[in-house]
């Protein structure tokens, strides 16, 4: 026997059942899916799916070279022959902007777009942190206005709502303001930084001059009261940017959805200018953030595109399950309706037969398959999860009835025609089906 080969560290299989450290299943992710697909559906944005694989300047230029994901976490390599370096995708916006400007579809006027899939980066991986992991993203392209950054904010929400969720969620918001703005405080920062330096640690010494905002980020508890006390952003920005913030406050207040301002919300990528946000919760432990985003309107022109106003989010799928399996509502349909059993000469051919009529009215149909004692399969037909177990044996065969037993008890057993059990059960799942 050779030996047995294990999955890459931090990327997880999705398997029928939960497994002893990754709880979620292929069925709730399904379902998972199948809602995400309805809810951007009702906001009318479009999907796009673009490759996992990408030139690695896309992300440096994106991105930014002094983040932790692209200096530390990014997947590169060069394909064989050939000297271009290539990445897997630590995230989504990148790509989708490279494909928006790639292909023009600006021209055609503003975008709403969507996407969901693996993204990759190499980070210690724990409960809610993993190397390959999932995003579900929104972009809304083309759009200056802060009623498109009320939408994206708005359109969490109603998906915190539906998923049972809305409770363990909470809004941070902060204001980045324009180029100007932020290099007049960044200015700022640095000789506060500068008059500090002697308590501060190894990594915020480096980002004091490379990404010096990045260095308020920081979890170090001796560093709070001096990063709390450091020049605030919202200080420098301008009348446009007050305004603006000022609006959009007003459109969450609005729509009834509530936020705490952090003037230290920076989010850890490069591309930010006015809106930042993040959901958090405290239900995951470290792992607090579920979704973050905001504006970003010079990336397109950085990707070679014309000047345009986006904003969007990203959430991590993980994350969010993990949270909607704990506390939150999502159905999913794991257990088939009928358990179709048979036993006898000739029985097989009939029990397929039956299977496939009952799967044409839209029931969930598991064929039992091997020969086996009816004893066992109903044993079997037990533990698949099975509303009703069908059964044809020799009786029913010779009749052309079938046996209709529900596995919940309340409906009791019944024999009856074939053409009958079709009808009722069809009727059944349309009164009592979760379609
Ligand atoms: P964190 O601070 O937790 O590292 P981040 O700021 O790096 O998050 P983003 O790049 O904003 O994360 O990605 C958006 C969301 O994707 C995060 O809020 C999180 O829910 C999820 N996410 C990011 N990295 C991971 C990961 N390694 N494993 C699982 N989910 C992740
Ligand atoms: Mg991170």
């Amino acid at each position: 026997m050779g030996q047995k080969i294990q999955a890459v560290k931090g990327m997880n299989d999705l398997l029928p059942v939960a497994q002893k450290d990754f709880k979620l299943t292929a069925d709730i992710w399904q379902a998972f899916e199948d809602a995400i697909t309805a809810w951007a559906r009702r906001f009318a944005y479009r999907q796009i799916r673009t490759p996992i694989v990408e030139q690695t300047g896309l992300f440096v230029r994106s991105i930014g070279e002094e983040t932790d994901v692209v200096g530390k976490e990014m997947y590169t390599f060069s394909d064989s022959n050939d000297a271009l370096s290539l990445s897997l995708r630590p995230e989504g916006t990148a790509s989708c902007l490279r494909a928006v400007v790639e292909h023009n579809l600006l021209y055609n006027g503003p975008q709403k777009l969507w996407y969901m899939g693996p993204m990759f980066r190499r980070e210690r991986p724990q409960k809610g942190r993993y190397r390959q992991f999932h995003q579900v993203g929104v972009e809304a392209l083309g759009f200056d206005s802060v009623d498109a950054d009320a939408e994206v904010i708005a359109m969490c929400a109603d998906l915190w709502q539906q998923l049972g969720i809305g409770e363990h969620l909470a809004l941070e918001l902060n204001c980045l303001g324009n180029r100007e703005e932020r290099a007049a405080h960044r200015a700022a920062l640095v000789v506060y930084l500068q008059q500090n330096e002697a308590i501060l640690d190894d990594d915020s010494r480096r980002r004091m001059h490379t990404n010096p905002l990045r260095v308020l980020d920081t979890k170090n508890p001796v560093l709070q009261d001096m990063v709390n006390a450091a020049p605030k952003l919202i200080d420098y920005l301008g009348e446009t940017s007050q305004s603006n913030y000022t609006e959009l406050k007003s459109l969450l207040a609005a729509l009834d959805i509530e936020y705490t301002e952090n003037p230290r919300l920076v989010r850890g990528l490069d591309y930010y200018n006015h809106t930042v946000f993040e959901w958090t919760t405290d239900k995951l432990g470290a792992q607090a953030t579920v979704c973050g985003g905001g504006r970003y309107d010079g990336l397109v022109e950085e990707l070679g595109g014309k000047s345009t106003g986006c904003v969007g989010f990203a959430m991590g799928v993980e994350r969010l399950l993990l949270l909607v399996q704990e506390y939150g509502c999502l159905k999913s349909e794991a257990a088939p309706d009928v358990y179709l059993m048979r036993q006898g000469n000739g029985s097989t051919a009939v029990a397929m037969q039956l299977s496939e009529q009952l799967r044409r009215v839209g029931l969930s149909v598991y064929q039992h398959c091997g020969t086996q004692s009816l004893k066992a399969q109903m044993k079997k037909a037990d533990a698949s999860g099975a509303r009703f177990a069908a059964i044809i044996g020799d009786d029913e065969l010779t009749n052309n009835t079938i046996t209709l037993k529900d596995l919940t008890g309340q409906l009791g057993q019944h024999t009856m025609p074939q053409s009958d059990a079709v009808h009722l059960l069809q009727q059944w799942k349309t009164t009592n089906g979760c379609e």
